[in-house]
This record gives C-alpha cells, structure tokens and sequence, in this order.
C-alpha cells in the first residue's frame, strides 16, 4: 500500500497564487506540498504577462525606428526583423524563470510534486500513485483560453500557441476585443505583420471607461484592419495551408493564421470536484465566500479559478489573504476597490479606480477633467499618435474616482496614482502636486480644466 504524506496545507497549481500562497504558508510554519502538471509559474510566465510583454517590447522597435529619423537616424535600409531570435531568445527567458519558481519553492521547504492532481476527498490528494492528506487545500489552477466554437474553429490558434509559432504569418487575423486580442493586435502589427481584428461590437475593451474606448478604439485603426460589429462563422484550409474565414454577411478574408482571442475559462476538469463539497458558479468559476473559502470548508480557492479579477496581481494578494488566514494572524485584508490595471497595447492603457459608468452608479454629481495631446516626442517622431487622460472626481467631497490614461508607459504611470488613490486623494491634492516636467505623467497634477460636470436626475431635481 502506499504510504500517506501528511501536510498541513496542499495547493494544487503553481501559478502566481499558488506559489506565493504555498510560499508564504512555509514561512509562516506550515508543511506545505504544491502539484503542477503543465508549466511552474502558470499562465503568467509562460503564456500570459512576461513573455507577452517581452513580445510587446520588441514589437514597440518597429515604432522607434520609424519614429527615429525625425531625431536625426539615418540608415539606409528598414531594419529587419527576425522571429526566431525573438521565440527562441523568449524560451530561454521563460525557461531561466521556470527555474526559479522551482527552486524558490525547494528552498522555502515546499515539496514540490510534478503531475496532475485530483482530489479524492476533502483532505486527500492524488497525484499520479501518491496520495497526500492535508489538513487545508488550495486550488489554485488558473483558466485556459477558450475555444471557438464554430465550424473550422480548431483551425484558429489560442493564446498560449501564438507563442510559439514556427514561423510568423504574413496575414492574421484576430478575434475578440478584450486585453489579450488587442494586445497581440498591437504586437502582430509591430513585428510587420499584416493584422485583422474582427470584434463583435463596436468599441474595443468592454468594462473600461467609454472614453478610453472610443480614443482608443480609434487610435488602434492607425495599425491595422480592424473590423467592428463582424463575427466569423466558419475557416476552412486549403491543401496550401492558407485558411479562409467567412464573416456572418457572407464575405470572405484569406489569411495565413488566426487567433481566437474570445477569452479564458476557468480549468477545473478532472480536478475530483465532484468528490468534495465544493460547488461551481452559473459561469463555471469555483463558488468561494468573501474569506475565498469553498462549499467544502477545508478547500479554498484563489485566482483565475475563482475570476474575482483575473490579474496576476489579484491572485498573489488572495494567496497571501489564504496563507495568512490559515497559518498567520489573520488580519491580512483583502480589498477589490482601486486595482490598477495596464493593457500592453499600442498604445498602452492603464486605469485605476472607477470608470465614469461606474460613478454614475453610486455618485450623483461627478466632475470629468480631460486631456488629449501629442506627446514631446511626437513633436519630431512624425507619429500622429495621441494621448489621453481623464480624471473622474466627486463634486461633494473632492475625492478622485478614477484615473485613466492612453498613452505611452500608462502602466508604468498609473501605478503611483494607484497609492494615491488608496490613500483617498482630493482633486485639490493632485494640483497641489509639483509635476516633474518635461512628461506626460505632470498632465494628471496640472489638468485644471473642467470639461464637463455630470449630475444624476435626481441632483438635478433638487439643484
Ligand atoms: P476578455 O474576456 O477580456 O475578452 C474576450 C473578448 O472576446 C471580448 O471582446 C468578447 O466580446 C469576445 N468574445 C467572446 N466570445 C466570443 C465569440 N464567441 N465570438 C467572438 N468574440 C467573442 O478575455 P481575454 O481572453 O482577452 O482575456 C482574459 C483575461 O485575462 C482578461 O479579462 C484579463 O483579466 C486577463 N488579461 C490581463 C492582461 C493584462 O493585465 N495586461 C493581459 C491579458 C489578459 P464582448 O466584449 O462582446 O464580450
């Protein structure tokens, strides 16, 4: 018979979450156990932000070298770029990184096992032979992207095999309008390939505030082909490897690739669910309570599986929330309000806070200030490319709502708002600040200009 391991706390996945909260739990004392059966690191390291990035860093070449002879480069031929460097320089990164996921967790004293595991009961895992009780579980498994369903759909690649292509297409295609489809938008058109976005609606990123949509949504139509209000119902292939998509009015695109970009779900299969408690939600997430605590009281779950907000930053602050419950002081709080977020597009979004949709849900009078330039940079670039920001702010009590920018580095700018806007920042408080000039960043403590006020019918009942 083989032999029970005994654990206090077992997670199951060694993505963002997993790890950090099967980390933290070592630190605080525990025996801890993680499983992971396809990549250490998850979908974040392996087929999601860093390689993304680091492919959004060399499409962003393609813009400077264009943009640099208005500053005096001169070369006499367009540099030429090479996809295999690139694919094969990423996998030695993302390789050099999956090592240290697991040695991170060999010498926090995690044991690490290597497999798919399932759950037998509310305390007992299975991976491969090997059957571990634990006195507390965490799922923590990420999603998977989701297929298209259509005839010919299997023809389309997903976000994890565009990664890796054997060779760039001359023509793609792309569908969706959400963070992965633009930004792989934004990528494919950088590294000179000839990029298609079919979106079912009109304004691309559903959920960010209308303004950003529409500039932005106008801003990509610089790059590429973008087909709004189109959807595709069938590609076929023919003998020479070219696929033909045909959209719901009858017409016809060829194309050399195609990728489906229409979103993630949850990768709960053969996971022995239904050997707990645990419960699914209408959407196929795992039903967790405010404490991320399942049906099954000693399973708990955090991250994409869950889907509060599927952002690498959200599942590490849920794995510590659940180490520091289980094993710690308990006091660690989680709070959903005032996530900043970055799409890597060209160009670049990034919001913290409310959207003004939003506001106007719980506020009743709002002030909307609003900027939209050129940046220094494309005074000489030649590029026609613009920027905007927009501030959301409470006419009662001053209280800056949301930020919002599209513009070059909003991540990287967005994110220092993002304390200041924890920390209850006043309109008054942001002009109070000194900008540091020249940059974009200074635009969010000079806007004075009032574009326009906001009131719900009620407040304009009673003004
Ligand atoms: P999203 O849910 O953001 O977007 C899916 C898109 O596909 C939507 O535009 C949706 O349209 C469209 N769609 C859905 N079903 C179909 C269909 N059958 N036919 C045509 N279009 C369809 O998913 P993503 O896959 O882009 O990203 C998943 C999540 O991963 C994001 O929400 C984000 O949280 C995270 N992520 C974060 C990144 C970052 O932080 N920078 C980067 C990448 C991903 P509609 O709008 O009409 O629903």
């Amino acid at each position: 018979m083989v032999a029970v391991k005994e654990v206090d706390f077992f997670v199951i996945g060694a993505g963002s979450g997993g790890v950090r909260a099967a980390r933290t739990a070592a630190a605080l004392g525990a025996s801890v156990a993680i499983a992971e059966d396809k990549y250490f690191g998850g979908t974040c390291v392996n087929v999601g932000c860093i390689p993304k990035k680091l492919y959004s860093y060399a499409s962003h070449y393609h813009f400077n070298f264009q943009e640099s002879r208005g500053f005096g480069w001169e070369f006499k031929s367009a540099p030429q770029f090479n996809w295999r460097t690139l694919r094969e320089n990423k996998k030695k990164e993302i390789s050099r990184l999956q090592d240290i996921y697991i040695n991170l967790l060999r010498t926090s004293n995690v044991s690490v096992y290597e497999g798919r595991a399932k759950l037998l009961d509310a305390h007992t895992i299975q991976v491969g032979e090997e059957l571990i009780r634990a006195t507390y579980i965490l799922i923590a498994v990420g999603g998977w992207p989701q297929p298209l369903d259509i005839p010919g759909g299997g023809l389309a690649l997903d976000s994890n095999a565009i990664f890796d292509l054997p060779r760039l297409p001359k023509r793609l295609l792309i569908i969706g309008g959400g963070y992965i489809a633009v930004e792989f938008a934004g990528i494919f058109a950088g590294l000179g390939v000839q990029t298609s976005l079919s979106y079912r609606g009109d304004k691309l990123l559903r959920g960010f505030d209308s303004d950003i949509q529409r500039h932005f949504t106008q801003e990509i139509q610089r790059h590429l082909d973008f087909r709004p209000q189109t959807q595709i119902t069938t590609i076929s292939v023919d003998p020479k490897g070219t696929l033909t998509v045909t959209y719901t009015d009858g017409k016809e695109q060829e194309v050399d690739a195609v990728l489906a970009a229409v979103g993630r779900l949850p990768r709960t299969q053969d996971l022995g669910l239904e050997n707990t408690q645990v419960k699914l939600s209408n959407s196929g997430q795992i039903a967790v309570d405010e404490q991320l605590q399942t049906n099954e009281p000693s399973i708990f779950a955090v991250g994409d599986v869950v889907g509060h907000m599927t952002l690498t930053p959200v599942a590490l602050a849920e794995g510590m929330f659940v180490a520091d419950k289980l094993f710690g002081t308990g006091k660690r709080q989680l709070n959903y309000e005032n996530i900043p977020t970055a799409v890597f597009s060209h160009p670049n979004l990034a919001t913290v806070g409310l959207t003004q949709e939003q506001a106007q849900d719980r506020y009743h009078h709002l002030k909307i200030f609003e900027s939209n330039f050129r940046h220094l940079r494309h005074t000489l670039s030649g590029s026609n490319e613009r920027t905007y920001i927009k501030i959301i702010v409470d006419a009662g009590t001053d209280k800056v709502l949301g930020m919002h920018m599209m513009g070059s580095d909003a991540g990287e700018i967005i994110q220092g708002f993002a304390s200041a806007m924890i920390a209850g920042i006043t309109k008054a408080q942001l002009d109070n600040t000194i900008g540091i000039h020249p940059t974009a960043a200074e635009e969010f403590v000079t806007l004075r200009t009032l574009s326009y006020e906001w009131k719900s019918t009620e407040e304009l009942n009673l003004s």
